[in-house]
């Protein structure tokens, strides 16, 4: 799938569109999701143009993929998530449910979350 640089995050990247950032660095952009599933919700996205982690694991340079990464871990440092806890998430595709075709996690937190997968036992 091609990347559409039309996407609400390539749009939100470029300023285009306004975000409540939690950290920026120079390999990724965290802003709190505009409809949260869970007490805090926070996306992280690379600053670069693929389309979901199928690319970005595929063709991003190492130190986009690394930096990308610790952005995410430093994300939840910063939401204050490590002592309770917290969910990563990436959905791809049409099984995935991805919406937004830009590559993003999503960070789960802020009380217990519950099942890992809806409809499942555990
Ligand atoms: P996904 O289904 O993994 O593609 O998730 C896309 C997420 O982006 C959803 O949770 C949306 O609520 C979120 N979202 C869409 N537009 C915006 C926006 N402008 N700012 C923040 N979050 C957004």
């Amino acid at each position: 799938m091609a990347y559409d640089d039309g996407n609400v995050f390539a749009r939100i990247l470029r300023g285009e569109i306004p975000n409540r950032t939690v950290y920026e660095d120079a390999f990724a952009l965290a802003f709190h999701d505009v409809h949260p599933q869970a007490p805090v919700h926070v996306l992280v996205i690379p600053k670069g143009p693929f389309v979901s982690l199928e690319d970005f694991s595929a063709q991003a340079p190492a130190e986009l993929q690394a930096g990308f990464l610790r952005a995410v871990g430093e994300t939840a440092r910063r939401l204050g998530l490590v002592e309770g806890g917290y969910r990563i998430l990436a959905n791809h595709g049409r099984d995935g449910g991805q919406e937004v075709p830009h590559f993003h996690v999503h960070i789960f937190g802020g009380g217990p979350l519950g099942r890992m997968v809806a409809g499942s036992a555990a």
